[in-house]
């Protein structure tokens, strides 16, 4: 069960973003608990991807606080590296090195980055290519594999740094829709097991599944956040319910 008393792992308070005169976000507050599952949702250039990009400072932010862990993220800061072995991230395209074989891909940045041995970075790698139902793939190259395939490696990939909590950025948009469940099955799977998860992810189906929370934007805004039976039944604003209606078809 969720322990929302506990201290959140993720607090956002009064984030604003501009890209140059752009205003991107605006006043974004969100605070997430351990083991919560938050889906981000709204219409395209809404800022979802934008908010998860400041969380590990892939993007900086001029306005507010975005805290992970108790650890202020601040645009420039030193220990950025450590906050981000703490953030693992899932991109809609899968960003492995077409040149390394899957084990290698896994195996690489907790031998670099976090010291393992390489026999003990192969012995976690492998048990985290067995969660995501891939394990007899490690030998092989990444074009080798689907783009399903290929996506829950780079959730393995992730998951292989130990984060404390995994960001999702559209995971499922860039695959051939035959692809599309193996990976949510793979996220779901995770959400039971007490990740942490925040996912932007158009999966209505996932989010009324899996997820706590729904978070919905507009405009570089949080227009609502509600549980999914709210959210799905009953949206609070005329924004939501066009999205909605426009995204389930009716
Ligand atoms: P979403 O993920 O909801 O589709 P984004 O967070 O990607 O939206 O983008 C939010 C807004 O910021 C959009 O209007 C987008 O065009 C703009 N934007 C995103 N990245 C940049 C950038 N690097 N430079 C300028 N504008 C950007």
């Amino acid at each position: 069960m969720l322990d929302t008393t506990a201290n959140p792992l993720l607090e956002i308070s009064q984030l604003c973003k501009w890209y140059g005169n752009f205003s991107a976000l605006h006043d974004i507050n969100l605070s997430v608990a351990p083991g919560e599952k938050v889906v981000i949702c709204g219409p395209s250039g809404s800022g979802k991807s934008t908010v998860i990009r400041c969380i590990n400072q892939l993007e900086a932010h001029q306005h507010g606080k975005i805290i992970v862990d108790g650890v202020e993220v601040t645009p420039g800061m030193k220990r950025i590296e450590q906050v981000r072995r703490d953030v693992g991230m899932v991109f809609q395209s899968f960003n492995l090195f077409p040149h390394m074989s899957i084990l290698d891909n896994l195996t690489l940045g907790p031998v670099r980055n976090l010291g393992l041995s390489r026999k003990a970075a192969k012995e976690r790698a492998m048990g985290y290519l067995e969660r995501v139902h891939i394990a007899e793939q490690a030998d092989k190259y990444p074009g080798q594999l689907s783009g399903g395939q290929q996506q829950r490696v780079a959730i393995a990939r992730a998951l292989c740094m130990k984060p404390k909590i995994m960001l999702f950025d559209e995971p499922t948009s860039a695959l051939d829709p035959e692809m599309v469940a193996g990976v949510l099955d793979v996220m779901a799977e995770l959400a039971n097991e007490g990740m942490t998860m925040i996912c932007v992810t158009h999966e209505m189906g996932f989010a009324r599944k899996v997820a706590d929370r729904v978070v919905f934007m507009d405009a570089g805004e949080i227009v609502e956040i509600s549980e999914p039976e709210e959210f799905f039944n009953a949206p609070k604003t005329e924004r939501a319910q066009k999205f909605l209606s426009q995204i389930l078809g009716h």
